[in-house]
């Protein structure tokens, strides 16, 4: 079988207001996207990497292998307006069968062994959904509505990867890009599949706020990485 790593990197990154997309932002030394390439470069399956950056990015990211002597092998290929089309642009570049994980370049600290049960689970299952359950209590407001108490127990908040058999994603991706899409797990249930949780980790955050990139540089200096 045949393994990719489809590292989604084509965003603003708006949400930190910064000039630099926080993919690119140095975690202990080096860009955050440096991090995430070196998790799935150490998985023992050896996936094929394939990163999706916005285009008027190529250029600063080869400048950027050199400076930091990067030689973890991948190829870039160009990002969409939506995380959909980054997505779908990077399919398109796979052929054949093989199993895919999709991987937001903001989460770094995603560990080999995840990854490695991710492509495992996937093969066998047809998709594996790294999740975990909210440690807070969790409350719904509706517009117009008081807000209602949810049952924790029953709740997911859901992470990358997202690895599928690459016949789910190729038939999921030929739908139209809906709001609703924010990650591809509600774009292969929605083409049909079910989908299939597998424990994710609490280290594994998304780099969104300043924040973040704070509890990301503690979280990597705790694990040796
Ligand atoms: O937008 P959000 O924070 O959910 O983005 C998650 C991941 O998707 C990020 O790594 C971002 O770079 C990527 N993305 C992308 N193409 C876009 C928008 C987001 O690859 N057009």
């Amino acid at each position: 079988m045949k393994y990719y790593a489809i590292i989604v990197a084509g965003g603003k990154g708006n949400r930190m207001n910064l000039a630099v997309a926080k993919q690119f932002l140095e975690l202990d030394g080096k860009p955050i996207l440096m991090h995430t390439l070196e998790a799935f470069n150490q998985c023992v399956l050896n996936p094929e990497i394939i990163l999706v950056l916005n285009i008027h990015q190529h250029l600063f990211w080869e400048e950027l292998c050199i400076k930091h002597d990067f030689k973890i092998p991948h190829q870039v290929i160009k990002g969409g307006q939506e995380r959909f089309d980054s997505v779908r642009n990077g399919l398109k570049n796979i052929k054949g069968k093989a199993i895919v994980a999709i991987h937001d370049a903001v989460r770094p600290l995603v560990n080999a062994e995840l990854i490695l049960q991710s492509y495992q689970m996937a093969e066998e299952k047809g998709n594996a959904i790294a999740a975990i359950q909210p440690v807070d209590s969790v409350r719904i407001k509706r517009d117009g509505q008081d807000s209602e108490a949810l049952s924790r127990d029953e709740l997911y908040l859901i992470q990358t990867p997202q690895t599928f058999q690459v016949e789910q994603l190729r038939k999921a991706y030929l739908q139209p890009y809906r709001n609703e899409f924010t990650d591809d797990a509600s774009v292969v249930e929605r083409a049909g599949f079910s989908i299939h949780l597998l424990p994710g980790d609490r280290s594994n955050i998304k780099i969104t706020y300043q924040q973040d990139l704070e509890m990301a540089s503690f979280l990597l200096k705790k694990k040796g990485f």
